[in-house]
């Protein structure tokens, strides 16, 4: 089997490796329907986070189970499954809370710009949708494996409510669907943060009825004055950079909500500044696991079409060229075709 492996900063090859086997009776391998590229995985990919050895990568994926282990009840040969980059066996005391991404036997599954994929703990990691979707509804399931589910986690942190004014940090994928997650829980005012015009007309797609172009201190200012000097009732932060983060807290109420799902790169808080903001933050990597029957249910009845944030489809031996073009910011995100 030929997969993806990181070797160094823009070095993505596709090539050789050994094809994944049940090494656990928990186990699953499924032939992947579709995978795409993360913005986190741009991070290693430009030299952010080292890189120590040839890393394979990619951690979003759906498709149909090819084989399972021996323990495994649930999970059926010929199901086709969606599973979030963390697995889980959604049993344990965290996966009962509803954070599985914090399941005391997480495994990260980080092989999955690949044909085929080993997924640990199937029973309780993966969930099959009603039948074997069409092509078409592929992308928007393949969304739900990470980036809907983050865009959701981000706006149920900051306790999105119906006729709430939530304000959106970061313009990727995650916050363009944190925009459409937050319109799905009912918010009135959704105010999107982005200057490029593809992204805008897809935040408005998606529900945004606010654009601000600022950043920094000036798009705070700017969100004070779009909410009567109050500010947002909820903000997703949606980036991970100091930049966002401080914004985002800015941006809420006095009273209000921050969830930040961006994989924060340096980011410190003051303490000082935190105690007088008086918010409630809550973040993390995103218990996609939690969200999946709900969201699989949205997309299978035809109420949300979260694919749409794929703007450029690559057959998997192209990877490389999905990396570039989401590097260069020439697509939002890339959905690879095994
Ligand atoms: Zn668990």
């Amino acid at each position: 089997m030929r997969g993806t492996v990181l070797y160094g900063p823009r070095d993505i090859r596709f090539e050789e490796r050994d094809a994944p086997t049940i090494v656990k009776p928990t186990d699953a391998i499924i032939r992947m329907a579709a995978t795409c590229v993360c913005g986190s995985d741009l991070w290693p990919y430009r030299g952010i986070n080292p890189v120590p050895q040839p890393t394979p990568m990619g951690h979003e994926y759906c498709g149909i189970v090819e084989e399972v282990g021996p323990a495994v009840t649930s999970i059926k040969r010929g199901q086709f499954v969606i599973g979030s980059f963390f697995a889980s066996d959604n049993t344990c005391p965290n996966c009962q809370a509803g954070y599985q991404s914090s399941c005391q036997r997480a495994e990260f599954v980080g092989t999955a710009q690949a044909p085929l994929l080993r997924v640990p703990l199937a029973d309780g990691t993966l969930v099959a949708t009603p039948d074997v979707p069409p092509p078409d509804m592929v992308p928007s399931l393949l969304a739900l494996s990470d980036v809907m589910g983050t865009g959701w986690f981000a706006a149920d942190a900051a306790n999105v409510k119906p006729a709430k004014t939530v304000a959106v940090v970061g313009d990727g994928a995650v916050g363009l669907l944190g925009v459409l997650s937050a319109q799905q829980m009912g918010a009135e005012r959704i105010i999107a943060m982005s200057r490029h015009e593809s992204r805008l007309k897809l935040a408005r797609e998606f529900g945004a009825t606010d654009i601000v172009t600022e950043r920094g201190d000036e798009g705070v200012a700017r969100i004070r004055e779009l909410t009567g000097g109050i500010g947002a009732d909820s903000v997703l932060e949606c980036v991970g950079t100091q930049e966002a983060m401080t914004q985002a807290i800015r941006s809420a109420r006095k009273g209000g909500y921050v969830g930040f799902v961006g994989l924060p790169h340096g980011v410190q808080l003051d303490g000082q500044e935190l105690f007088y903001a008086h918010v409630h933050l809550h973040g993390g990597p995103a218990p996609v696991r939690r969200f999946l029957p709900q969201l699989i249910d949205l997309v299978w009845n035809e109420k949300i079409r979260p694919g749409k944030v794929f703007d450029l489809t690559l057959p998997l031996d192209q990877v490389a060229e999905a990396y570039r073009a989401m590097d260069q910011r020439r697509a939002i995100k890339t959905l690879l075709r095994p």
